[in-house]
Protein backbone atom coordinates (compact mmCIF):
# COMPACT_ATOMS: atom_id res chain seq x y z
CA UNK A 1 0.00 0.00 0.00
CA UNK A 2 1.68 3.26 -1.38
CA UNK A 3 0.33 6.41 -0.07
CA UNK A 4 2.14 9.01 -1.82
CA UNK A 5 -0.07 10.63 -5.00
CA UNK A 6 0.87 8.89 -8.18
CA UNK A 7 2.09 10.72 -11.65
CA UNK A 8 1.93 9.85 -14.83
CA UNK A 9 4.14 11.86 -17.35
CA UNK A 10 3.45 11.37 -20.90
CA UNK A 11 6.40 11.60 -23.24
CA UNK A 12 9.75 10.71 -23.11
CA UNK A 13 11.62 13.37 -24.66
CA UNK A 14 13.87 16.08 -22.73
CA UNK A 15 11.22 17.62 -21.15
CA UNK A 16 9.07 14.62 -20.02
CA UNK A 17 12.17 12.93 -18.94
CA UNK A 18 13.16 16.08 -17.37
CA UNK A 19 9.98 16.23 -15.22
CA UNK A 20 9.95 12.62 -14.53
CA UNK A 21 13.69 12.89 -12.89
CA UNK A 22 12.82 15.99 -10.69
CA UNK A 23 9.55 14.14 -9.51
CA UNK A 24 11.65 11.00 -8.79
CA UNK A 25 14.46 12.84 -7.09
CA UNK A 26 12.28 14.69 -4.55
CA UNK A 27 10.27 11.09 -3.47
CA UNK A 28 7.06 11.17 -5.95
CA UNK A 29 6.07 8.42 -7.25
CA UNK A 30 5.97 8.68 -10.90
CA UNK A 31 5.36 6.10 -14.27
CA UNK A 32 6.58 7.64 -17.31
CA UNK A 33 4.58 6.40 -20.49
CA UNK A 34 5.74 6.46 -23.75
CA UNK A 35 4.29 6.09 -27.21
CA UNK A 36 7.53 5.07 -28.92
CA UNK A 37 11.13 4.52 -27.86
CA UNK A 38 12.46 6.20 -25.18
CA UNK A 39 14.10 9.83 -26.09
CA UNK A 40 11.43 12.22 -28.22
CA UNK A 41 11.03 13.13 -31.58
CA UNK A 42 11.71 16.68 -31.33
CA UNK A 43 14.75 15.89 -29.17
CA UNK A 44 16.53 13.01 -31.16
CA UNK A 45 16.59 15.91 -34.06
CA UNK A 46 17.60 18.83 -31.96
CA UNK A 47 20.87 21.35 -32.21
CA UNK A 48 20.55 21.38 -29.07
CA UNK A 49 22.05 24.60 -28.69
CA UNK A 50 21.77 25.80 -25.03
CA UNK A 51 20.99 29.53 -25.23
CA UNK A 52 19.76 33.11 -23.92
CA UNK A 53 17.21 33.47 -27.21
CA UNK A 54 17.06 36.68 -28.50
CA UNK A 55 14.06 39.15 -28.95
CA UNK A 56 12.46 37.53 -26.31
CA UNK A 57 10.41 39.06 -23.40
CA UNK A 58 12.70 40.12 -20.43
CA UNK A 59 11.07 37.46 -18.19
CA UNK A 60 11.51 34.92 -20.90
CA UNK A 61 14.84 35.71 -21.33
CA UNK A 62 15.37 35.57 -17.37
CA UNK A 63 14.60 32.37 -17.23
CA UNK A 64 16.75 31.21 -20.16
CA UNK A 65 19.49 32.45 -18.33
CA UNK A 66 18.24 30.48 -15.48
CA UNK A 67 18.02 27.10 -17.32
CA UNK A 68 21.43 27.54 -18.28
CA UNK A 69 22.74 27.81 -14.87
CA UNK A 70 20.35 24.64 -14.30
CA UNK A 71 22.10 22.66 -16.76
CA UNK A 72 25.36 23.09 -14.00
CA UNK A 73 23.40 22.11 -11.47
CA UNK A 74 21.86 19.38 -13.35
CA UNK A 75 24.72 17.64 -14.73
CA UNK A 76 26.31 17.59 -11.29
CA UNK A 77 23.32 15.82 -10.51
CA UNK A 78 23.71 12.90 -13.11
CA UNK A 79 27.39 12.61 -14.06
CA UNK A 80 26.51 11.22 -17.45
CA UNK A 81 25.24 14.19 -18.71
CA UNK A 82 27.94 16.51 -20.62
CA UNK A 83 27.43 20.20 -21.46
CA UNK A 84 29.81 21.57 -23.93
CA UNK A 85 30.06 24.90 -22.47
CA UNK A 86 31.90 26.04 -25.33
CA UNK A 87 30.31 29.81 -26.20
CA UNK A 88 28.29 30.70 -29.59
CA UNK A 89 28.88 33.19 -31.87
CA UNK A 90 25.91 34.77 -33.74
CA UNK A 91 25.32 37.02 -36.64
CA UNK A 92 22.23 35.45 -37.61
CA UNK A 93 20.48 38.62 -37.15
CA UNK A 94 20.91 42.14 -39.34
CA UNK A 95 23.46 44.32 -37.48
CA UNK A 96 20.79 46.80 -35.92
CA UNK A 97 19.01 44.11 -33.98
CA UNK A 98 22.52 42.56 -33.03
CA UNK A 99 23.36 45.73 -31.69
CA UNK A 100 20.14 45.98 -29.85
CA UNK A 101 20.48 42.68 -28.54
CA UNK A 102 23.96 42.26 -27.40
CA UNK A 103 22.89 45.97 -24.89
CA UNK A 104 19.60 44.48 -23.61
CA UNK A 105 21.48 40.92 -22.60
CA UNK A 106 24.46 42.79 -21.38
CA UNK A 107 21.99 44.60 -18.86
CA UNK A 108 19.43 41.62 -18.12
CA UNK A 109 23.26 40.34 -17.13
CA UNK A 110 23.75 37.57 -19.89
CA UNK A 111 27.64 37.86 -20.61
CA UNK A 112 27.29 38.55 -24.61
CA UNK A 113 29.59 41.34 -26.20
CA UNK A 114 29.87 42.61 -30.08
CA UNK A 115 32.84 41.26 -31.94
CA UNK A 116 34.12 42.80 -35.24
CA UNK A 117 35.52 41.06 -38.52
CA UNK A 118 39.04 40.22 -36.91
CA UNK A 119 38.00 38.52 -33.59
CA UNK A 120 35.43 36.83 -35.28
CA UNK A 121 37.89 35.09 -37.35
CA UNK A 122 40.29 34.75 -34.01
CA UNK A 123 37.28 32.63 -32.26
CA UNK A 124 36.22 30.46 -35.19
CA UNK A 125 39.37 30.41 -37.76
CA UNK A 126 37.79 27.96 -40.27
CA UNK A 127 35.32 30.63 -41.15
CA UNK A 128 35.59 31.07 -44.98
CA UNK A 129 34.42 34.57 -44.64
CA UNK A 130 34.15 35.99 -41.07
CA UNK A 131 31.07 38.49 -40.55
CA UNK A 132 32.10 42.18 -39.88
CA UNK A 133 30.03 42.30 -36.78
CA UNK A 134 28.83 39.89 -34.49
CA UNK A 135 27.81 38.72 -31.16
CA UNK A 136 29.89 36.70 -28.78
CA UNK A 137 28.36 35.01 -25.85
CA UNK A 138 30.74 33.23 -23.88
CA UNK A 139 28.13 31.46 -21.41
CA UNK A 140 26.20 29.57 -24.31
CA UNK A 141 26.62 25.57 -24.91
CA UNK A 142 25.16 22.06 -26.13
CA UNK A 143 24.26 18.87 -24.78
CA UNK A 144 24.16 15.63 -27.33
CA UNK A 145 20.08 15.52 -26.66
CA UNK A 146 19.11 12.25 -26.90
CA UNK A 147 21.77 10.98 -24.63
CA UNK A 148 20.84 13.37 -22.35
CA UNK A 149 17.34 12.24 -22.19
CA UNK A 150 18.16 8.64 -21.81
CA UNK A 151 20.54 9.58 -19.13
CA UNK A 152 17.90 11.25 -17.19
CA UNK A 153 15.58 8.34 -18.11
CA UNK A 154 18.26 5.40 -17.11
CA UNK A 155 18.76 7.38 -13.45
CA UNK A 156 15.00 8.44 -13.00
CA UNK A 157 14.47 4.08 -13.25
CA UNK A 158 17.58 3.67 -11.31
CA UNK A 159 15.32 6.26 -8.20
CA UNK A 160 11.89 4.08 -8.81
CA UNK A 161 10.35 5.59 -11.89
CA UNK A 162 8.63 3.02 -14.22
CA UNK A 163 9.06 3.46 -17.79
CA UNK A 164 6.84 2.49 -20.24
CA UNK A 165 7.41 2.67 -24.03
CA UNK A 166 5.72 1.49 -27.16
CA UNK A 167 1.96 2.54 -25.55
CA UNK A 168 0.66 6.11 -26.52
CA UNK A 169 -1.79 7.46 -24.42
CA UNK A 170 -5.24 7.80 -26.27
CA UNK A 171 -7.11 10.04 -24.45
CA UNK A 172 -7.32 10.90 -21.22
CA UNK A 173 -9.58 8.82 -18.62
CA UNK A 174 -11.80 11.79 -16.94
CA UNK A 175 -13.90 10.96 -14.10
CA UNK A 176 -16.58 13.62 -12.97
CA UNK A 177 -14.71 16.57 -14.77
CA UNK A 178 -11.61 15.18 -12.91
CA UNK A 179 -8.30 13.61 -15.09
CA UNK A 180 -8.10 10.43 -13.24
CA UNK A 181 -5.19 8.67 -15.80
CA UNK A 182 -5.13 7.86 -19.34
CA UNK A 183 -6.69 5.17 -21.74
CA UNK A 184 -4.26 2.97 -23.80
CA UNK A 185 -5.07 0.01 -26.06
CA UNK A 186 -4.24 -2.40 -23.38
CA UNK A 187 -6.00 -0.86 -20.56
CA UNK A 188 -6.36 2.57 -18.47
CA UNK A 189 -3.35 3.65 -16.01
CA UNK A 190 -4.84 5.53 -13.14
CA UNK A 191 -2.98 8.34 -11.15
CA UNK A 192 -3.46 11.36 -9.61
CA UNK A 193 -1.91 13.87 -11.63
CA UNK A 194 -1.36 13.62 -15.71
CA UNK A 195 1.77 15.44 -16.75
CA UNK A 196 1.00 16.03 -20.54
CA UNK A 197 4.84 16.34 -21.79
CA UNK A 198 4.03 14.33 -25.23
CA UNK A 199 5.73 17.42 -27.53
CA UNK A 200 4.00 17.81 -30.52
CA UNK A 201 1.30 15.18 -29.50
CA UNK A 202 0.03 17.16 -26.26
CA UNK A 203 -2.51 19.33 -28.13
CA UNK A 204 -4.73 16.24 -29.19
CA UNK A 205 -4.40 14.87 -25.73
CA UNK A 206 -5.67 18.35 -24.03
CA UNK A 207 -8.26 18.65 -26.48
CA UNK A 208 -9.89 15.44 -25.24
CA UNK A 209 -10.38 16.80 -22.58
CA UNK A 210 -11.80 20.43 -23.59
CA UNK A 211 -8.47 22.40 -23.71
CA UNK A 212 -7.14 23.79 -27.00
CA UNK A 213 -3.65 24.27 -26.92
CA UNK A 214 -2.13 26.74 -29.77
CA UNK A 215 0.77 24.61 -30.70
CA UNK A 216 2.63 24.08 -34.11
CA UNK A 217 5.05 22.07 -34.82
CA UNK A 218 6.88 23.01 -38.14
CA UNK A 219 9.32 21.15 -39.71
CA UNK A 220 13.14 21.90 -39.86
CA UNK A 221 16.73 20.40 -41.20
CA UNK A 222 19.01 18.59 -39.17
CA UNK A 223 22.67 17.04 -40.96
CA UNK A 224 25.05 15.53 -39.74
CA UNK A 225 28.18 15.45 -41.55
CA UNK A 226 31.10 12.32 -41.40
CA UNK A 227 33.09 12.99 -38.56
CA UNK A 228 36.77 15.03 -39.54
CA UNK A 229 39.54 17.06 -36.85
CA UNK A 230 38.16 19.21 -34.69
CA UNK A 231 37.48 22.69 -36.71
CA UNK A 232 35.22 24.89 -34.35
CA UNK A 233 35.69 26.31 -31.05
CA UNK A 234 32.47 26.67 -30.18
CA UNK A 235 28.59 27.08 -31.78
CA UNK A 236 27.87 29.13 -34.96
CA UNK A 237 25.22 30.95 -35.53
CA UNK A 238 24.97 32.18 -39.09
CA UNK A 239 22.21 33.64 -41.09
CA UNK A 240 21.70 30.30 -43.34
CA UNK A 241 22.01 27.88 -40.63
CA UNK A 242 23.17 26.99 -37.25
CA UNK A 243 26.28 24.65 -36.32
CA UNK A 244 28.17 23.41 -34.06
CA UNK A 245 30.42 19.86 -33.89
CA UNK A 246 29.51 17.35 -31.60
CA UNK A 247 31.56 15.25 -29.27
CA UNK A 248 32.25 12.76 -31.95
CA UNK A 249 33.29 15.58 -34.50
CA UNK A 250 30.84 15.35 -36.69
CA UNK A 251 29.31 18.98 -37.97
CA UNK A 252 25.46 19.71 -37.34
CA UNK A 253 24.20 21.77 -38.70
CA UNK A 254 20.05 23.27 -38.44
CA UNK A 255 17.78 25.11 -40.87
CA UNK A 256 14.21 25.86 -41.43
CA UNK A 257 12.21 24.12 -43.86
CA UNK A 258 9.74 25.83 -45.83
CA UNK A 259 8.62 22.87 -47.92
CA UNK A 260 8.86 24.18 -51.12
CA UNK A 261 11.15 21.62 -52.48
CA UNK A 262 11.77 17.61 -51.06
CA UNK A 263 13.85 16.48 -48.05
CA UNK A 264 16.49 16.17 -50.96
CA UNK A 265 17.02 19.26 -52.74
CA UNK A 266 16.91 21.04 -49.21
CA UNK A 267 19.56 18.83 -48.02
CA UNK A 268 22.18 19.67 -50.83
CA UNK A 269 21.43 22.90 -50.56
CA UNK A 270 22.38 22.89 -46.62
CA UNK A 271 25.28 21.30 -47.11
CA UNK A 272 26.29 23.24 -50.39
CA UNK A 273 25.84 26.46 -47.38
CA UNK A 274 28.08 24.62 -44.83
CA UNK A 275 30.29 24.26 -47.51
CA UNK A 276 30.52 28.10 -48.34
CA UNK A 277 30.84 28.79 -44.32
CA UNK A 278 34.02 26.83 -43.43
CA UNK A 279 37.53 27.42 -45.38
CA UNK A 280 37.69 24.17 -46.06
CA UNK A 281 34.58 22.36 -46.99
CA UNK A 282 32.86 19.64 -44.93
CA UNK A 283 33.14 16.43 -44.90
CA UNK A 284 30.28 14.43 -46.85
CA UNK A 285 26.77 13.89 -44.68
CA UNK A 286 25.92 11.17 -42.97
CA UNK A 287 22.28 12.16 -42.65
CA UNK A 288 20.01 14.64 -43.15
CA UNK A 289 16.57 14.74 -41.67
CA UNK A 290 13.53 15.90 -41.07
CA UNK A 291 12.85 17.23 -37.61
CA UNK A 292 9.66 19.10 -36.17
CA UNK A 293 9.80 21.55 -33.10
CA UNK A 294 6.83 21.53 -31.12
CA UNK A 295 6.19 25.88 -30.54
CA UNK A 296 3.32 27.56 -28.94
CA UNK A 297 2.02 29.71 -31.38
CA UNK A 298 2.80 32.80 -29.28
CA UNK A 299 6.63 31.26 -28.80
CA UNK A 300 6.70 31.45 -24.86
CA UNK A 301 6.45 27.76 -23.08
CA UNK A 302 2.94 26.66 -21.68
CA UNK A 303 3.67 24.80 -18.52
CA UNK A 304 1.38 24.68 -15.97
CA UNK A 305 -2.05 23.22 -14.05
CA UNK A 306 -4.29 22.90 -17.11
CA UNK A 307 -6.82 25.82 -16.38
CA UNK A 308 -10.18 24.61 -14.86
CA UNK A 309 -9.36 20.93 -15.34
CA UNK A 310 -8.08 18.73 -11.72
CA UNK A 311 -5.54 16.47 -11.99
CA UNK A 312 -4.05 17.94 -15.43
CA UNK A 313 -0.79 19.63 -16.11
CA UNK A 314 0.58 20.60 -19.10
CA UNK A 315 4.11 21.20 -20.25
CA UNK A 316 4.65 21.65 -24.00
CA UNK A 317 7.94 24.49 -25.30
CA UNK A 318 9.91 25.36 -27.34
CA UNK A 319 13.95 25.44 -26.86
CA UNK A 320 13.12 22.36 -24.76
CA UNK A 321 16.75 21.46 -24.88
CA UNK A 322 17.91 25.21 -23.70
CA UNK A 323 14.92 25.00 -20.95
CA UNK A 324 14.61 21.15 -19.73
CA UNK A 325 16.62 21.13 -16.25
CA UNK A 326 14.51 24.59 -15.04
CA UNK A 327 11.47 23.17 -16.12
CA UNK A 328 11.85 19.91 -14.44
CA UNK A 329 12.76 21.18 -11.03
CA UNK A 330 9.66 24.19 -11.22
CA UNK A 331 7.24 21.47 -12.50
CA UNK A 332 8.43 19.18 -9.97
CA UNK A 333 8.56 21.85 -7.05
CA UNK A 334 4.82 23.16 -7.89
CA UNK A 335 3.57 19.91 -7.93
CA UNK A 336 5.35 18.80 -4.60
CA UNK A 337 4.45 22.32 -3.01
CA UNK A 338 1.46 23.61 -4.77
CA UNK A 339 3.09 26.50 -4.81
CA UNK A 340 4.57 28.58 -8.36
CA UNK A 341 7.89 29.66 -8.78
CA UNK A 342 7.81 33.77 -10.46
CA UNK A 343 10.23 31.96 -13.00
CA UNK A 344 7.56 30.30 -14.64
CA UNK A 345 5.32 33.72 -14.63
CA UNK A 346 5.65 33.83 -18.91
CA UNK A 347 4.54 29.84 -19.50
CA UNK A 348 1.08 30.55 -17.23
CA UNK A 349 -1.02 28.14 -19.49
CA UNK A 350 -3.81 30.14 -18.71
CA UNK A 351 -2.74 32.85 -21.28
CA UNK A 352 -3.59 31.52 -24.29
CA UNK A 353 -6.15 27.84 -22.86
C1 LIG B 1 15.94 20.74 -36.01
C2 LIG B 1 15.66 21.18 -34.60
C3 LIG B 1 16.58 22.02 -33.96
C4 LIG B 1 16.33 22.43 -32.65
N1 LIG B 1 17.27 23.19 -32.03
C5 LIG B 1 17.11 23.52 -30.73
C6 LIG B 1 18.15 24.19 -30.05
O1 LIG B 1 19.21 24.48 -30.63
N2 LIG B 1 17.97 24.48 -28.72
C7 LIG B 1 16.81 24.14 -28.06
O2 LIG B 1 16.70 24.42 -26.87
N3 LIG B 1 15.80 23.50 -28.70
C8 LIG B 1 15.94 23.18 -30.01
N4 LIG B 1 14.94 22.52 -30.67
C9 LIG B 1 13.68 22.27 -29.95
C10 LIG B 1 13.82 21.14 -28.96
O3 LIG B 1 14.45 20.05 -29.58
C11 LIG B 1 12.43 20.78 -28.46
O4 LIG B 1 11.85 21.92 -27.84
C12 LIG B 1 12.48 19.64 -27.45
O5 LIG B 1 13.19 18.54 -27.94
C13 LIG B 1 11.06 19.25 -27.08
O6 LIG B 1 11.14 18.16 -26.21
P1 LIG B 1 9.84 17.38 -25.78
O7 LIG B 1 10.26 16.36 -24.80
O8 LIG B 1 8.79 18.36 -25.41
O9 LIG B 1 9.31 16.74 -27.16
P2 LIG B 1 9.74 15.38 -27.89
O10 LIG B 1 11.19 15.18 -27.92
O11 LIG B 1 9.04 15.40 -29.20
O12 LIG B 1 9.14 14.27 -26.95
C14 LIG B 1 7.75 14.08 -26.81
C15 LIG B 1 7.52 12.60 -26.62
O13 LIG B 1 6.14 12.41 -26.39
C16 LIG B 1 5.76 11.21 -27.04
N5 LIG B 1 4.32 11.23 -27.28
C17 LIG B 1 3.62 12.02 -28.13
N6 LIG B 1 2.32 11.72 -28.06
C18 LIG B 1 2.20 10.72 -27.17
C19 LIG B 1 1.11 9.97 -26.68
N7 LIG B 1 -0.15 10.18 -27.12
N8 LIG B 1 1.34 9.02 -25.75
C20 LIG B 1 2.58 8.78 -25.28
N9 LIG B 1 3.67 9.46 -25.72
C21 LIG B 1 3.47 10.42 -26.64
C22 LIG B 1 6.55 11.23 -28.34
O14 LIG B 1 6.65 9.92 -28.88
C23 LIG B 1 7.87 11.78 -27.86
O15 LIG B 1 8.77 10.76 -27.49
C24 LIG B 1 15.14 22.06 -31.97
C25 LIG B 1 14.24 21.20 -32.60
C26 LIG B 1 14.50 20.76 -33.90
C27 LIG B 1 13.53 19.81 -34.55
Amino acid sequence: MNDRPHILVVGAGIVGAAIAWHLARDGARVTLVEAGEPGGVATRRSLAWINAGWGAPEPYVRLRVHAMAEWRRLAGEVPSIRVAWTGGLLWDQPPDRLRAWAARHAAWGCAARLVDRAEAARLEPALASPPQLAVHAPGEGAVEPLATALALLADARRMGVGIVTGRPALALGRQAGRVVGIETATGALAADLVVLAAGAGTAALAAGAGLTLPVADPPALLLATRPCAPLLNGLVLAPALHLRQDGCGRLVASAGFDGRSDLETAGRRLLDDLRRLLRGGAPEPEQVVLGRRPIPLDGLPIVGPAPGIAGLYVAVLHSGVTLAPAIGRLVAEEIRTGRRDPLLAPCEPSRIA
